[in-house]
């Protein structure tokens, strides 16, 4: 489950909550970013590429997000 997370004023990411971050075999996933913009047809995850964070494939729906951040588990 991810929750709607607001980096920088207006700028938003989809966010894992550690609750659902073990699966079924109890591998952990480590925190991470889904492309909001993405999020109601697909999970995109964002990567950093030089100093913006950016969806895959880049620059097809959102524009690149320039962030201090790194991710973390959404509470
Ligand atoms: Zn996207």
């Amino acid at each position: 489950m991810y929750k709607l997370t607001e980096l920088e004023p207006g700028t938003y990411v989809y966010a894992l909550t550690e609750m659902e971050s073990a699966d079924d075999d109890g591998y952990q996933l480590p925190p991470h970013w889904v492309c909001a913009a993405c999020y109601p047809k697909r999970r995109s995850v964002l990567r950093k590429i030089d100093d913006a964070w950016v969806c895959q494939p880049p620059g097809k729906c959102a524009a690149p997000i320039h962030t201090s951040q790194y991710p973390q588990y959404a509470e």
